[in-house]
């Protein structure tokens, strides 16, 4: 057992409450008890760390492609549908596995340092992925991508794919921080068939279903084939469940927003690359009032540039308050629970996302001696300064299961000068045409 006793600490839950001189007791990477010190219980811990600062659930990506840091500012300025077409297709086309493992170590290692522990990815090669995420100490949901498109030839047919995709899933089964899904690009990029094959698939083998859906403003007509929007073509198809995630969701009319509750559908809100590729603004408001959960997401660093949550939370902030005209509509601690417990539930997790007993020890320990906190005169102002202020300065150590993977500032044992050169030449290779 290790006690960690902190000056403050956010255990999350229901009131997202920052207690003074705070602990939490970790037992093989599982909380055993968190609170105030002053209630802590005789315990047999054989080792206390301080933490001087603050101690909070670590952050939880819901929705990423992170080894696109291959390809990070290509594309520039391009709207969704020709900056896959013409830049990130043709690109992601010639990928082989020793590319998707360089840059999901060098994205794992920002977002580590930026204090998020957990990602859900949508790519190819997700052993190559698996294995970044294992040596860096990280946690991921991968869910294998499908795209129908002659580039993507390389990867085999369909079934092929399918078939490959259960043997991940059976890969995974023996890593403990790595979980499989199934990740259909979107309803436009696959053909009704292939979209029906893949809900069967993770209904029976119990999968995440992982899909990009009404980001794109002409989305429904491309798929008017299959049905009326792309959240009903999705239905029809067998593809909303409680264990699909659906990523981005702008383009929705009530009775999506409905439907998608009805099901239990879990939501991603990526704010910062809705407006990189000006595909509009979330109706986040509706979709949380009807009950969705709705976590935050990055996207892909192509899209975003950076695997940066706490730029993610300001700019929800930002572009609600903006949107609705009303400087109360969203509030610092909402977009802190959306990053943390929602978007745990969102993936399916119950015991992430919050420092309580029974949870996995997936800790951040902020420094809150940055500039960009001051002044911090009560309890209540924690949570807004580090929602408005923070950023990866302030975060000291990250810790995932119970193990440090961020120490100091810098990512455990991740060579990172030797990664950013690897990514570097990597990079230019799959440029040339
Ligand atoms: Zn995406």
């Amino acid at each position: 057992m290790i006690r960690y006793r902190c000056d403050y600490l956010l255990c999350g839950g229901p009131d997202m409450d920052v207690l003074s001189d705070g602990v939490v007791d970790v037992d093989d990477g599982v909380i055993a008890w968190s609170g105030a010190a002053r209630e802590a219980p005789e315990a047999d811990w054989v080792n206390e760390v301080r933490v001087p600062g603050l101690l909070m659930p670590a952050l939880i990506n819901g929705h990423c492609h992170t080894p696109m840091v291959l390809f990070r500012g290509a594309g520039e300025g391009l709207p969704v549908d020709r900056w896959l077409a013409e830049v990130m297709w043709p690109r992601e086309s010639k990928l082989t596995p020793a590319d998707v493992q360089a840059g999901m170590a060098l994205g794992v290692a920002e977002m580590l340092t930026n204090g998020i522990a957990t990602s859900s990815e949508m790519y190819f090669h997700p052993q190559a992925m698996a294995a970044a995420v294992t040596a860096a100490g990280f946690r991921s949901v991968i869910s294998p991508a499908f795209i129908e498109d002659d580039s993507f030839a390389g990867l085999g047919s369909v079934a092929d794919q399918l078939e490959l995709a259960v043997a991940f899933k059976d890969h995974c089964a023996s890593i403990p921080t790595v979980t499989a899904g199934l990740g259909p690009h979107s309803a436009y990029a696959l053909s009704a068939d292939t979209l029906a094959s893949i809900g069967v698939l993770a209904v029976e083998h119990e999968m995440l279903l992982h899909i990009h859906a009404a980001e794109l403003p002409g989305e429904n007509d491309m798929v008017s084939a299959l049905g009326p929007t792309v959240i009903q073509a999705l239905d029809r198809l067998g593809l909303l469940t409680q264990r699909t995630v659906v990523a981005h969701g702008i383009w929705l009319d009530d009775d999506d927003i409905a439907l998608l509750a009805e099901r239990g559908v879990g939501m991603c809100h990526c704010p910062v690359s809705n407006m990189v590729h000006a595909m509009g603004v979330a109706p986040l408001q509706r979709m949380q009032a009807q009950g969705l959960d709705v976590g935050l997401a990055t996207d892909g660093p192509a899209s975003h540039y950076r695997l940066d949550l706490f730029e993610e939370m300001r700019t929800a902030l930002r572009v609600h308050r903006l949107a609705t005209a009303d400087a109360g509509a969203l509030a610092p601690v909402d977009v802190l629970r959306m990053s943390t417990q929602t978007a745990a539930a969102v993936l399916g997790f119950d015991d992430l996302g919050q420092l309580r007993s029974g949870f996995r020890a997936d800790m951040v320990h902020l420094d809150l001696d940055q500039l960009s906190f001051g002044p911090i005169l009560s309890n209540d102002d924690i949570v807004p300064a580090v929602v408005w202020g923070g950023s990866r300065a302030a975060v000291r150590d990250v810790w995932v299961n119970g193990e440090p993977a961020v120490v100091n500032g810098l990512p455990a044992g991740a060579p990172i000068a030797e990664l950013r050169a690897e990514v570097r030449s990597r990079a230019v290779s799959l440029a040339k045409p």
